[in-house]
């Protein structure tokens, strides 16, 4: 070590490279700076081998008034051992932004437990006098109508390109809030050429810690649990079971539906600066992956951004291979065709989004490691092949240490700090021209708006589509009185009235409309690619719609992002070599069940029209004085929040259809008897929940029910946190109450004595893993508050958290339901009542091709008449991940509530043997699967490939007419299990009402249908 921080030493001496280092001519220049005392020493000691360093970061500059981190923080960044948590850091930068004119810190949001989210900008003294006007330049060019082209010229030599970083969003990615205070400091305080062009022709904004709530636990969870051990293949578990207070890895998974606190902070940012870049810094991928994707890339990106992805990701590839560092590659990862991340607020938004995956150990301990390649395999290579996008690829074995993460880190990003001053035009323009076209495209070609009407089954779901889409920008208007367009369909609401949802109005593949321009032509609007789903139709039926429709139109600066949030995806699987990364469907009318067409006839840009300006509320109200009141039963998602607030009151649902007083009520439809107060307690919840009620004289003549909440329990294991924590975040934000229990609660048992309901969110381990759980040979480790932990021990905490459910956790389940308890299922949750023996008869289907990687798929209810499908139509759409199916016997048909798509059911031959292995029994399963029950017809007009209503998927014929919901009687109680998961990320919201009618209904699901004779499951 030794000759190493020798020969830097000489390298700084003579400008700032190591011998024998290919330095790009331009940083040859001396280096003015005085390194600060014992950094070089430090940095080398810190760093495992010479080539993870570079001349760049191998020192720190000397300021004699800005504090350096080691003068804060008494040690390095990236030191050895040694975590920041969230406090400090702030501090730091605030103590930054303190000494130094070039440094301002500004706080863009509270997380959940309300730590701050802080935001830190860093350039010269001139933009920090006046940041004003710069984000006032770029909000311009963000909008070519409040730019033309005088305008553009004479703003792009003084606006300044605007470049965002988000550190420490996946919390146990711990380097990156490390790297940044160093980053920030060298920003500030440097003098290297290179380094004074960042900070005079950029901005730089940096969010140090995007997830504050889970820094610190992970800070804390270090210290417990992993400091001072240097095992890497025996580590103890090294992330903390919770990040944020609900959730985990999905943090980065919210940028369509913004539900979360970070994501709010970032967004909202994002559109008070309008960056050129956003640059998510992440860590897994030896040793430094840039994103760009293998395609298929997003259908409504401009063809700019591609070109952008590729020139900045081979940049970092080329300056880092040429500053001796292995390892930097780009293209083989995600595929960028969902763009649900933090980063894709740029993507979204006519700016370029970007990432990092740079390889972090989560310890600060610094340890040998050896790349498992059956893990560490990207497009199904090895990350040690050499390949075209990997020209120098990572060694297997290595020594890593938390330094090392923080030298490439900041290398990479000065890397692309120093590309963005040298092409700040380049990248300016670029941005002003995706939205210049964007604006014109909108003009000159269909679709030209999208038209949603103010008549759906939920306007509370309506309202917050609305919302949802002005929060990110997107302009919405209200017709100031009636029209009408020929052209308008699509995106039939994923649950509408008894339609089986609309097939797109272009196919996949269709080379769509001519270009609006010749190519060549510079700036010119490219034409709809293809596999769009927006080329232009002529025609189509006429349509009339009332004044207050809301319209969007297309010609505005984020059209892309509209159409690609208002129409249905169209994902290319049977094309695509790679499975994509993410879900492949997130149309919101899709997946919050409202209509929303769009409008190909040019004729609706005459409309007039009037911007929404504030947030979209429907009050709800009560008619008449009582004494009984009646609701109708949409499908309205507030049914169950309502239920609760009327805790003292009866609530009764009909069990079939009823007309009263002229009006129709489906079943469901809730009845309240007259009451002392009733009328009182009705109005402010109907106003606020947005329901509308009805008096009548006394209660209609039609079978019901009581609507009894139970006692109801809410189950996570440790290891596995995430979906629960949708969950909890959403019964809390209701007010629904509940009890969270993990599997230190259900292994005690006794859960009949606490419980009616337990519900278990979709999981992601298997059946074992549920079993296991977390590694006992490594505990106990332990989740409790503690004065030096304080982060810790919430929303759960046990003085172990390793061993799982466990076979006892298991079998006080299963006698919770044989008790009489209702257990409930969603999506990979299943696996347990299912696998676990707790049912009979139903087992998972064999599959060869089947893949849904998060699509919206048609599913029909088999017993229309249970209480589950209460609020939908017979014909459902429902988000399914890519889940095993399962299958059941002809005679336990009567267990399914809701299969997959519109074909008859299915189920498996009897004979077909249960115990051996699956190969044996496939012909014959195969086979077995033709059988069908007899079914009417399918109504005209159906789609012949019925099952994808959005994104893509093969393999359907593998589970069209299978079981998508179980409700299987076992001993005096129920398990209910889903085959997927219907609260996915909040992002469901359409699904979500199948959850709360087993909630609403628990005691009272009928016996099993009418296929089979009622008949136990064990
Ligand atoms: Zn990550």
């Amino acid at each position: 070590m030794q000759r190493f921080a020798a020969a830097v030493v000489l390298a700084i001496a003579l400008g700032g490279f190591r011998a024998g280092a290919a330095a790009p001519a331009a940083d040859l220049a001396a280096a003015p700076d005085v390194p600060e005392l014992g950094s070089i020493e430090a940095i080398a000691a810190a760093t495992t081998e010479s080539r993870f360093l570079s001349p760049w970061v191998a020192y720190v500059p000397e300021h004699p008034s800005v504090p350096s981190p080691s003068d804060y923080l008494g040690h390095i960044a990236g030191a050895p051992g040694e975590l920041t948590g969230t406090a400090r850091i702030y501090g730091y930068f605030r103590a930054l932004g303190a000494a130094s004119p070039r440094v301002q810190v500004e706080t863009i949001g509270r997380s959940e437990e309300g730590r701050e989210i802080l935001l830190v900008v860093l350039a010269d003294e001139a933009a920090q006098a006046d940041l004003g006007s710069f984000r006032e330049a770029t909000a311009q060019l963000a909008d070519p109508r409040r730019c033309g082209a005088d305008c553009f010229a004479r703003l792009l030599p003084r606006a300044r390109p605007i470049y965002y970083l988000n550190g420490g969003l996946h919390s146990s990615e711990t380097g990156s809030p490390e790297m940044l205070m160093e980053l920030a400091y060298r920003l500030a305080v440097s003098e290297r050429p290179e380094i004074r062009a960042i900070r005079e022709r950029l901005i730089v904004l940096i969010n140090p810690v995007s997830e504050p709530d889970g820094r610190d636990r992970t800070v804390e969870w270090f210290y417990r649990h992993l400091k001072g051990k240097a095992d890497h293949d025996h580590l103890p578990e090294t992330s903390p079971p919770y990040w944020g207070k609900y959730v985990f890895h999905d943090n980065n998974r919210d940028g369509h539906q913004r539900e979360l606190a970070l994501t709010r902070a970032i967004q909202d940012s994002f559109l008070r600066w309008h960056p050129q870049v956003v640059h998510d810094l992440h860590e897994s991928i030896p040793l430094l992956l840039v994103w760009t994707g293998t395609g298929p890339y997003n259908v409504q990106m401009d063809p700019i951004l591609v070109g952008e992805w590729h020139q900045m990701a081979f940049q970092e590839v080329r300056e880092l291979s040429a500053l001796g560092m292995p390892g930097v590659w780009t293209w083989g990862f995600g595929e960028g065709w969902g763009h649900m991340f933090q980063d894709s607020v740029a993507v979204n938004h006519n700016a370029i989004g970007r990432g990092y995956e740079t390889f972090g150990i989560t310890s600060a301990e610094t340890m040998d490691v050896r790349l498992d390649l059956r893990t560490e395999e990207y497009v199904e290579r090895p990350v040690t092949r050499r390949e075209w996008y990997r020209p120098w690829p990572p060694p297997r074995r290595f020594r890593w240490s938390l330094r090392n993460n923080t030298n490439y880190m900041q290398t990479g990003v000065l890397s692309i700090l120093r590309y963005a001053s040298l092409h700040a035009d380049d990248l300016l323009r670029d941005f002003y021209l995706k939205g210049k076209r964007a604006v014109e495209r909108g003009a000159a070609e269909a679709p030209y708006a999208f038209a949603i009407p103010e008549d759906q089954r939920d306007r509370g779901r309506l309202a917050a589509m609305i919302n949802l889409l002005r929060a990110h920008g997107i302009e919405v208007s209200r017709a100031r009185q009636a029209f009408e367009v020929a052209g308008a369909s699509g995106a039939a609401p994923s649950s509408g009235p008894g339609e089986p949802g609309a097939a797109p109005s272009s196919g996949p593949g269709e080379p769509g409309a001519a270009p609006s321009s010749g190519p060549g032509e510079p700036g010119a609007a490219p034409s709809s690619g293809p596999g769009e789903p927006g080329a232009a139709q002529p025609g189509g039926p006429a349509r009339a719609f009332p004044a207050g429709t809301f319209v969007v139109r297309l010609d505005q600066p984020y059209r892309g992002y509209a159409i690609d949030l208002l129409e249905p995806q169209r994902y290319p699987a049977d094309e695509t070599p790679y499975k994509p990364y993410d879900d492949v469907s997130w149309a919101l009318p899709v997946h919050f069940g409202v209509e929303s067409l769009r409008v190909d006839d040019p004729g609706v840009r005459a409309v007039p029209l009037d911007p929404v300006e504030a947030e979209v509320r429907y009050a709800g109200r009560v008619e008449g004085e009582g004494p009984v009141f009646l609701l109708a039963d949409t499908g309205q998602e507030a049914l169950l929040a309502a239920r609760q607030r009327l805790a003292g009151f009866q609530v009764e649902a009909a069990e079939e259809p009823y007309a009263h007083g002229g009006a129709e009520y489906p079943a469901g439809s809730w009845i309240l008897p007259a009451k002392r107060g009733l009328g009182e307690a009705l109005r402010p919840l109907a106003e606020e929940l947005g329901l509308e009620l009805r008096s009548a004289a006394e209660p209609p003549a039609v079978r019901r029910h009581a609507l009894d909440l139970p006692r109801l329990a809410v189950l996570a294991t440790w290891s596995d946190t995430q979906a629960a924590g949708w969950v909890r975040l959403y019964l809390d934000r209701a007010g629904i109450p509940y009890t969270y229990i993990v599997d230190d609660a259900v292994k005690k048992g006794g859960l009949n004595d606490r419980f009616d309901v337990i519900l278990y969110p979709h999981t992601y381990r298997t059946l074992s893993g549920i079993v296991q759980g977390i590694d006992p040979r490594q505990g106990p480790l332990a989740y409790t508050r503690t004065p030096k932990f304080p982060s810790h021990g919430t929303p759960s905490s046990s003085p172990d958290i390793t061993g799982g459910l466990g076979y006892r956790g298991l079998a006080n389940l299963q006698d919770f339901a044989l008790r009489g308890g209702v257990l409930v299922t969603l999506g990979g949750a299943s696996a347990l009542p299912l696998e676990g023996g707790f049912v009979r008869n139903v087992r998972r289907a064999e599959t060869e091709e089947l893949f849904t990687p998060g699509v919206e798929l048609r599913a029909r209810f088999a017993r229309p008449d249970h209480p589950l499908a209460y609020g939908y139509p017979e014909t459902i759409s429902v988000l399914r991940e890519d889940l095993p199916p399962y299958e059941t016997r002809e005679a336990d048909l009567g267990w399914v509530v809701l299969r997959w798509g519109l074909e008859p059911q299915r189920y498996y031959d009897e004979k077909t043997p249960q115990d051996g292995p699956w190969a044996e029994a496939a012909g014959e399963v195969i086979d077995a699967e033709k059988a069908t029950l007899p079914e009417p017809p399918a109504a005209a007009g159906e789609p012949e490939d019925s099952l994808v209503v959005s994104g893509g998927m093969k393999g359907s014929e593998e589970i069209e007419g299978k079981p998508a919901i179980l409700d299987v009687p076992i001993g005096k109680g129920r398990v209910v299990a889903f085959n997927f998961d219907p609260i996915h990320r909040l992002m469901t919201r359409s699904d979500f009402r199948l959850v709360w009618n087993l909630i609403l209904n628990w005691n009272d699901l009928p016996p099993p249908g009418g296929t089979s004779p009622r008949r136990d499951g064990t």
